[in-house]
């Protein structure tokens, strides 16, 4: 079963973004970038599949040069082979949901694995982009897999629930967290995928379809205060209960 893993790099959670000054895009400058969490289930479904019926497990992130970390990652977990779709310039979904499709149609394989959504920009777009753009299945949250042949069955979280579903290879499918839990790579395995090559290709000459105007951080004025129980911290509250929230 040869098996196709997109991953994404995006900022760690902790980090504290700034917008860049054209007002619409993230500043760079000081942010640390990770493997995007969902997408570690994404890439040991991949990993379990593969050991289970053999084949290759490829993944592929679409970005720029410093996007290759978390397909070192994805090396190190295991993963055969690793793309880079270099894409310098800014993307809407689209456009990198065309530049997967064009590598999947190249790559033919019977399983495109997605994390459930990109903790940055949180479209959840991809997986039915991509499956659209193939014409293939698709099924996203996915909270467990059985393989037979080529159908595949599929069990999705929905509100209060569990929904099984199936149907057949090739498809695409998204990665609920609980999938499974990924493992994490020794040191000679981190060691050794530093050393091994990545294939780049470039990105889809596709347009983007939606453009971003701005951007902006939450409301500061809306930040919590922390007192104490002092009693000066109990006077400064019914002041401004009193005084600034006019509640009192
Ligand atoms: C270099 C670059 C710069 C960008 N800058 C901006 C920007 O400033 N503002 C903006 O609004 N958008 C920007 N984008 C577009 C944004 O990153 C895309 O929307 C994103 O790649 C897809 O995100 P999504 O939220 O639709 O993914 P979702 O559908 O939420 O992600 C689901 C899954 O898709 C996979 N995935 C997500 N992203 C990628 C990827 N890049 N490559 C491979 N697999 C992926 C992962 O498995 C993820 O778990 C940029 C894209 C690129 C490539």
């Amino acid at each position: 079963m040869n098996i196709l893993v997109c991953v994404s790099h995006v900022p760690d959670t902790t980090t504290k973004v700034a917008v860049g000054p054209d007002g619409t895009s993230i500043n760079p400058t000081g942010v640390k970038f990770i493997l995007n969490p969902y997408d570690e289930f994404a890439i040991e479904e991949g990993l379990r599949q593969r050991e289970a019926f053999g084949g290759t497990v490829t993944t592929l992130t679409v970005g720029t040069e410093q996007s290759k970390d978390v397909l070192r990652t994805a090396l190190a977990m295991g993963s055969d082979k690793a793309i880079l779709v270099k894409d310098d310039v800014r993307a809407d979904s689209f456009v990198v949901a065309q530049s997967i499709a064009d590598a999947a149609a190249e790559l033919k394989p019977d399983l495109v694995i997605f994390g459930r959504q990109s903790i940055d920009f949180d479209s959840f777009q991809l997986p039915s982009m991509v499956a659209e753009l193939l014409q293939w299945p698709c099924v996203t949250m996915v909270s467990n897999v059985s393989i037979a042949g080529t159908a595949i069955t599929c069990e999705r979280d929905i509100e209060g629930g569990k929904e099984t579903i199936s149907t057949s290879l090739p498809c695409v499918m998204s990665a609920q967290k609980g999938l499974n839990d990924p493992r994490y790579p020794k040191l000679p395995d981190i060691m050794k995928a530093k050393q091994k090559p990545i294939d780049e290709r470039p990105a889809s000459t596709a347009q983007p379809r939606v453009a971003t105007v701005a951007m902006s951080l939450p409301d500061q004025s809306r930040l919590g205060k922390m007192f104490s129980d002092s009693d000066a911290d109990l006077d400064a509250v019914v002041t401004l209960l009193h005084e600034e929230a006019k509640m009192i």
